[in-house]
């Protein structure tokens, strides 16, 4: 089949100059990392882009002009594309690193391309460093970010392999082969088939990266949704979830729970005295207060206006009622300062634990809310028990 080198690289070009658009035009959303780290990579595209378009015009261009321009344009873009992945991945890269890489991958090639003239050793010297970007990427693919099994990472990794394979075949070609091409624009099927092939990578990779950019914009939303946006601790869908986890887990162990309703008193007048803005910052003062106070393990989460819940894995009734004593003597002896004025702020909290056999969400939290009510009733800032036979018992005092 007949193939011009010139019209597989204007394919080329033209296929990378499109996903950068496309690329570009996707940058609209997402948070602030994932959109920079998306704007570089069709950055990297558009380089890409100008260093085919080079080869194909290759015969209005002075060989010396096409080598020293057309491999740094090509350099630049798979540096670009490695910090751009890596930046995506939370894994960092110093642009210095990526530019010594290019440099010296650059001045190598201009070397053996202008002054002592070598094909293979310029090959072998421009594969080095392209082989270079490449290990970047397959080690934070393999290693960086929280979340390392993803579908988008093991498409990246197989693509990655791939274009080294590639990168290594045609330098195996040049050096054991008994006739090798003296340059790239040479009609020969090393030659051929190394444009082609490095002429589709564009394409997976971005399709790669896209992937990759998706899932990294799922998981943020993840766990914005699950995120109290003024406290900052979890809201009511994250503590529903983590409850029936500790639970289902409790119940396999044969463990108690134990769990705390807790209310702000009188916040209303909080409210009435300094205003929407200070009760807000009262209520970020009483997420703190309680937050020293609890244990490793302890989840905290707010399930409305000032009315927290904290869920206590591994305590029983007696163990998660010492602990919202503590809540409450905290709360109640650590004065607020809002806008200048001395606020003395106190919680009224009901505690329960899972009976044996009874390890339902539901019937925990209504028991605490209850218990709650009964606290408020009996004169706030104090611990009520929800369980029949410790509901007297009363730890605060009076
Ligand atoms: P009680 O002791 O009976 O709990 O009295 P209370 O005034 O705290 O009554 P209640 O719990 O019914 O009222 C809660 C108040 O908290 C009502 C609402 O204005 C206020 N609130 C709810 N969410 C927020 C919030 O996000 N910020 C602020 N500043 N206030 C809130
Ligand atoms: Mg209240
Ligand atoms: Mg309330």
């Amino acid at each position: 089949m007949p193939m011009h080198i010139e019209t597989l690289s204007l394919i080329s070009a033209i296929q990378s100059l499109a996903l950068a658009v496309l690329l570009w035009g996707g940058t609209q959303g997402g948070p602030g990392v994932a959109r920079t780290s998306l704007k570089l990579r069709a950055g990297a595209l558009g380089v890409e882009a100008a260093g085919w378009a080079m080869l194909a015009a290759q015969a209005w261009l002075h060989p010396a002009q096409l080598l020293l321009v057309g491999n740094a344009l090509n350099l630049l873009a798979q540096g670009m594309a490695v910090v751009a992945l890596r930046m995506l991945l939370g894994e960092p890269l110093r642009w210095r690193t990526a530019l010594a890489i290019g440099v010296i991958g650059w001045l190598g090639v201009g070397w053996f391309g202008v002054v002592e003239p070598d094909y293979r050793l310029r090959v072998l010297w421009g594969s080095a460093a392209i082989l270079a970007d490449i290990g970047l990427r397959m080690q934070a693919l393999l290693h960086g970010g929280r979340r390392r099994s993803s579908r988008a990472r093991v498409a990246l990794l197989v693509l990655c392999s791939l274009s080294a394979l590639l990168l290594m075949w045609r330098n195996g070609q040049l050096w054991f082969d008994l006739n090798p091409p003296a340059n790239i624009i040479q009609p020969d099927t090393v030659n051929y088939l190394y444009v082609l092939l490095s002429g589709m990578q564009p394409l997976f990779l971005s399709i790669g990266f896209l992937l990759l950019y998706s899932e990294t914009l799922q998981r943020e939303l993840h766990s914005l949704a699950r995120v109290d946006s003024l406290t900052g601790v979890k809201n009511r869908l994250a503590l529903t979830e983590e409850g029936t986890r500790v639970l289902s887990q409790a119940s396999r162990t044969r463990r108690s729970v134990g769990v705390l309703m807790i209310d702000a008193d009188h916040f209303k007048s909080v409210n009435d005295r300094f205003g929407h803005g200070g009760g807000d910052k009262v209520l970020l003062a009483l997420v703190d207060s309680i937050r020293t106070t609890l244990r490793a393990g302890n989840v905290i989460g707010r399930i409305g206006g000032e009315e927290f819940v904290v869920l206590a894995p591994d305590a029983d009734l007696t163990q998660v009622l010492v602990l919202a004593e503590r809540i409450r003597a905290r709360v109640e002896t650590t004065p607020l300062l809002v806008d200048g004025h001395l606020l003395q702020l106190t919680v009224s909290i009901g505690a329960t634990a899972t009976l044996p056999g009874d390890y339902e969400l539901q019937a925990l939290l209504d028991r605490a809310d209850a218990a709650l009510y009964a606290a408020k009733r009996a004169g706030r800032n104090r611990v009520m028990a929800a369980d029949p036979e410790v509901a007297a018992r009363e730890l605060s005092p009076s």
